[in-house]
């Protein structure tokens, strides 16, 4: 049971195979059996989840239908959830229990899916590698000894373990992408503003983006479609239709102009994983697709763009962290200051602490021109090298990741090293473009994955792309061995 994507479950529910309860008491018993090996989850919501699927299952009697309804899935940590713990894998927050449920969470119980529980994510989702977790590191199913990628890791490691077929994720800088990529997954990043951030514990307003992890593309398009939509409470949500991501997926690949960016075959591209992308671009050829070369000039300088505008962001975000208002407080504080100086002290993980200091350096007076304001500039530099190539082309294509999933802790002492593996995700949040990683083979028994980026609001034809390869391809039906 616990190998069917969302769209099997669907059709299984509809046909009456199984219900929903069924489901979510042997996706529950799993998880109590594998997760302790992978540590993907904050909080399990066994009671909720038991009550969300007899719910369901009386909808379904009743003459209901939809992907969703009985569906089991699980929540990144930093999506507001009434009642439980919404802890962003922070000590900050351990002790928060949200007084009311983030939009995409209230969405997706309206349409009925079934939340098992709260995964574990890198502390305020700062980080590449699920390592920064205040409830411990992540592992990754295909090798325990290896990271599952960041923030989301929790979300990714337990959908890749078949612990459920799809959860929530957010992406600031790649933080869905990457873990998909590292864990076998598909994994999409809307377009800014096409998913409600009301209720999603900010990080860098202007970059956060939830969206869906799953195994498959068609998948991907379910999950979305109930995250989708505009919310009069979220200021940068954008009122545009939600297309049926689901119609989408059976267009013909013939004449599609694919762009690949020649920037991106650098000398930091582990060259097995060149050679795997170049494979999947010959897999679209076959069905039809053209291939352009082009040029992303300003790619070089993403990467220390984002480094300033994101902790930037986060410096305010994380002021209200005070000790007064919400979450840890220290014990017996002197006065005031003593408060804040020890509850965000003792509160806050190191890397968060340093996000905050690069932060609130690069908006002081005096450095907020050479630093914030120029990095704002290199963002409208990055955001026009796409629209100059989307006018050429309909898609860009390239790696998800330079290198494979690394080793817990090769990176921990050196946050620069982490920092440079997110040169080809950063951009298109820099820019605000819709983005998908999908399976595109191994590396050493390591999954390796293919990014497609499109123009604003083409999550669509992501969607079809990656769908279309994956009717071609295997690789994102492979499971990790002892799952
Ligand atoms: N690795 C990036 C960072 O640490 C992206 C994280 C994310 O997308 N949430 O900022």
């Amino acid at each position: 049971m616990h190998h069917m994507t969302l769209a099997e479950i669907a059709r299984g529910l509809a046909d009456k195979k199984f219900s929903s309860e069924e489901l979510t008491k042997v996706l529950l018993a799993r998880i109590a059996q594998l997760d302790p090996q992978l540590n993907s989850f904050i909080s399990l919501t066994e009671e909720l989840a038991l009550s969300q699927a007899k719910a369901a299952d009386v909808r379904r009697a009743n003459g209901e239908s939809g992907a969703l309804l009985g569906a089991p899935i699980a929540h990144k940590d930093l999506f507001c959830t009434q009642g439980i713990r919404t802890s962003c894998g922070s000590k900050m927050l351990d002790n928060f229990k949200a007084p009311y449920d983030a939009t995409v969470v209230a969405k997706l119980a309206a349409a009925g899916a079934v939340t098992l529980g709260k995964t574990n994510m890198d502390e305020f989702a700062m980080g590449s590698a699920n390592e920064s977790s205040y409830y411990g590191a992540v592992k990754n199913p295909w090798n325990l000894e290896h990271v599952p990628g960041g923030s989301s890791g929790g979300s990714a490691a337990a959908v890749a373990a078949r612990l459920l077929p799809a959860a929530t994720a957010t992406d600031t800088g790649g933080s869905i992408r990457q873990p998909a990529a590292f864990t076998n997954l598909t994994g999409l990043k809307p377009t800014y503003g096409r998913v409600s951030r009301w209720g999603m514990i900010a990080y860098a307003s202007s970059l956060d983006q939830g969206g869906p992890l799953a195994r498959t593309a068609e998948d991907c398009a379910i999950l979305l479609q109930g995250m989708a939509g505009f919310d009069p409470n979220d200021s940068t949500s954008i009122d545009e239709p939600v297309p049926d991501y689901s119609a989408s997926l059976n267009g013909s690949l013939q004449g599609l102009r694919i762009g690949v960016p020649k920037e991106y075959f650098s000398a930091g591209l582990d060259p097995r994983i060149a050679e795997l992308i170049h494979n999947s671009i010959k897999e679209l050829e076959k069905l039809g697709a053209v291939i352009k070369p082009i040029s992303l000039p300003n790619m070089q300088h993403a990467i220390p763009a984002y480094y300033v505008i994101a902790p930037a962001e986060a410096s305010s975000n994380l002021s209200r962290f005070d000790g007064v208002r919400f979450g840890y407080r220290c014990e017996n504080p002197e006065n005031l200051i003593d408060l804040y100086k020890r509850s965000r002290g003792e509160g806050f993980g190191a890397e968060v602490q340093r996000r905050i200091m690069v932060g609130a350096y690069a908006l002081s007076a005096g450095y907020y021109d050479a630093y914030y304001l120029k990095a704002q500039k290199i963002r409208r530099l990055v955001k026009n090298d796409f629209m100059a190539a989307f006018n050429e082309v309909d898609i860009i294509l390239g790696p998800t990741t330079p290198n494979p999933a690394w080793k817990l802790g090769a990176k921990s002492s050196d946050p620069v090293a982490e920092y440079l593996e997110d040169v080809y995700t950063i951009t298109a949040n820099l820019a605000g473009l819709p983005g998908l990683s999908m399976p595109a083979g191994f590396v050493d028994g390591l999954p390796v994955g293919v990014q497609l980026l499109a123009p604003y609001f083409q999550e669509g034809r992501l969607l079809n792309v990656a769908h279309q390869y994956q009717l071609n391809t295997d690789w994102h039906t492979r499971t990790p061995t002892g799952f």
